[in-house]
């Protein structure tokens, strides 16, 4: 097994699978969200979804992100019933194909030109079939028995639901084979043409792709054993006592990807010739939650956080202790989180050596001169999003503030009009 940090070295693409990894049933799962934004940003990391589940048709995942909080394009999701379409139209071009499946797949598959047929097939699959009745398995059954290959979409047994178990295509295709004696050819993780067709939707080579999920059977074996790197995320069925007990072996194995994104970030930190900060923060009263979920963030990232209360009631006197701090050369950054954040903005550029810039929407479009060219920033809790403010302050942090650039000015021009807008009565 690699180490955390050097497994992620030379992944280009990570293969991520969804229940257990991204999200619990209806529940994301903690910093999976920010793992795949961080890839988004990256200029030599991709990613896409991966699932077995072929019930469903992308836009269907596309739909549930969305409500989770997630906005993806649908060429992000794949699913083993995306595969299974690209295997019959390459291995049996022209071919009548009887399918046992749900409906939305099944007008997926005819609007991809694939000939489906109730009647005298060629070729026949099994998927998950919520709609499945005793007629389509006595139908399947008897063109099997008649020499029609047989195929399913994919092999899990169950899928996990909030309220436990419901059974999967594989035990669909367990009964099939009782009945006909014929076992499936199946598709999907973990098999060879997963990769395969991944390669040619995205063009990365096996090697340059990472398999991640919670399951070591599926989505960890489809990577090991097919020249790709297979990650366990310990988010969802798998445990560390699974994986002492399986004779699969992932290449590394994180709690989250919320953890993986730790060590993604240190490698891309690395590459900037960004250092180790002292980062103080200070806040209102009221923001205290806020700073709290922030500063966690910052520690994440690998600085060291200092924090200087939130007693005060006069917030600006916290904002004037903070901006001191900084001045002094103590500590290397501050971060200010108050109601509406120009106010305190106001009182630590009161401090000469300190230059406080307010970010949120009033500045829009100046985030990153800011974020660069600041030694202090604030925010208003009111205003900007906790994931806004985790993006902006990681990005302020990762650029040394040279006291000497022209950006300094700039920054000046900002406090002024700062000053402008609310006056010192504000503070
Ligand atoms: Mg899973």
């Amino acid at each position: 097994m690699l180490k955390k940090e050097e497994a992620l070295k030379g992944v280009k693409l990570f293969v991520l699978d969804m229940d257990g990894t991204v999200y619990l049933g209806n529940q994301p799962i903690e910093g999976a969200f920010e793992f795949i934004r961080e890839i988004e940003k990256s200029k030599d990391k991709d990613y896409i979804f991966f699932t077995n589940n072929a019930s469903r048709v992308p836009a269907v995942y596309v739909e549930k992100l969305h409500k989770l909080g997630l906005d993806v394009d649908e060429s992000k999701v794949v699913t083993a019933g995306d595969v299974c379409a690209e295997f019959l139209k390459t291995n049996y071009p022209d071919a009548k194909v009887y399918l046992n499946g749900t409906r939305v797949l099944e007008e997926n598959w005819k609007e991809r030109g694939i000939q489906i047929v109730k009647d005298n097939p060629d070729v026949v699959v099994q998927s998950f079939d919520t709609t499945l009745t005793y007629h389509k398995l006595d139908r399947i059954c008897h063109y099997i028995r008649n020499g029609a290959p047989f195929i399913a979409t994919h092999m899990d047994t169950n899928c996990p639901t909030e309220y436990g178990f419901m059974p999967d295509c594989g035990a669909m295709c367990s009964l099939i084979t009782d009945s006909t004696g014929v076992k499936p050819r199946f598709l999907g993780k973990p098999w060879k043409e997963t990769v395969e067709m991944i390669t040619k939707i995205t063009g990365y080579l096996p090697e340059e792709m990472a398999f991640v999920g919670d399951r070591l059977y599926t989505d960890v074996a489809t990577g090991v054993n097919n020249g790709a790197k297979g990650f366990l995320v310990l988010t969802g069925e798998a445990t560390m006592q699974t994986v002492e007990e399986s004779k699969i072996e992932p290449t590394c194995i994180y709690d989250s990807l919320d953890e993986m994104r730790k060590y993604l970030y240190d490698e891309s930190f690395e590459r900037k010739g960004g250092r180790k900060m002292k980062v103080v923060f200070g806040c209102d009263p009221n923001a205290t939650e806020f700073k709290k979920t922030l500063m966690e963030y910052v520690k994440q990232l690998g600085h060291e956080v200092i924090d200087f209360g939130s007693d005060d009631p006069i917030y600006a006197n916290t904002a004037i202790e903070v901006a001191k701090a900084v001045a002094s050369k103590k500590y290397d950054r501050g971060v200010l989180v108050c109601g509406t954040g120009i106010g305190v903005s106001i009182a630590a550029n009161k401090v000469k050596g300190a230059y406080a810039a307010c970010i949120h929407d009033v500045y829009q479009g100046q985030r990153a001169e800011l974020s660069n060219h600041a030694n202090i920033i604030t925010m208003g809790s009111q205003v900007i999003g906790v994931e806004l403010a985790k993006q902006l302050v990681k990005e302020y942090l990762s650029v040394e503030w040279d006291p000497n650039c022209r950006s300094v000015e700039k920054v000046q021009r900002i406090i002024d009009f700062e000053n402008e807008q609310l006056g010192n009565a504000a503070v």
